[in-house]
């Protein structure tokens, strides 16, 4: 689609937006450039581009989601914000595909919190810091030990965890429960839940969630 001469390989968890900024780095390109190619790519030239690539899980959807975002409600993927592990891209170089979970909010190789700003001058890290590992406003790293650390809560990291057992598992049990969800419909149960955690609801009658759409037997 691109007719880049030089196409890297993805890692088998690397997030789309790291890896297309990988890939304009690696050709020299602008990557405002090779993001606006793709964002407005005919539908076929990007589907075949992502058979031909066989890269991870998330492509597809959040190519789709960058391509025409949905307006309401949680996202499955963030497209706009951009969290990291400082460690991580310290130790691997790239962006995980997990992290744009949007409610995904902690590492799960370290049992640490993501990043969503820079360290710097605080502004909310986007996909532009992928192109560099670094802030695009003020140029500091965003890779590293040399950040404040927090340790992940168990509820946020059961959370993140749900996600990635269901995304790199080779089978989902047969049994129903919640186990037996795939990791959009865990991801519509918790933000289902997670909304009615918020202080506002308790101004309104709670509803039980309508489950239907889960499509659970
Ligand atoms: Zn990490
Ligand atoms: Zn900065």
């Amino acid at each position: 689609m691109f007719g880049l001469l030089i196409n890297p390989r993805p890692h088998q968890d690397e997030s789309l937006l790291g890896y297309l900024q990988r890939l304009a780095k690696a050709n020299g390109l602008p990557r405002k450039e090779l993001l606006t190619a793709f964002a407005r790519a005919d539908e076929t030239d990007v589907a075949d581009w992502l058979q031909m690539m066989e890269g991870p899980l998330s492509w597809p959807a959040v190519s789709a989601e960058f391509r025409d975002p949905r307006p309401k409600g949680v996202k499955l993927w963030t497209t706009h914000h951009a969290r990291y592990c400082p460690i991580c891209l310290g130790e691997a170089g790239y962006w995980r595909e997990s992290w744009g979970l949007t409610l995904v909010t902690t590492c799960s190789v370290h049992g640490t919190e993501l990043h969503g700003r820079c360290p710097n001058c605080l502004k909310e890290t986007d996909p532009s810091a992928m192109s560099a590992n670094s802030c695009q406003a003020c140029g500091t790293s965003l890779s590293g030990t040399n950040f404040e650390i927090a340790p992940a809560s168990d509820t946020a990291a059961w959370l993140t965890s749900g996600f990635e057992d269901r995304f790199y598992a080779d089978s989902l049990p047969a049994d129903a429960g919640l186990a037996a969800l795939t990791y959009e419909q865990f991801h519509e149960l918790s933000s289902r839940l997670a909304v009615r955690s918020l202080p506002t609801e308790r101004t309104q009658p709670l509803k039980v969630a309508d489950s239907g759409s889960l499509g659970m037997v």
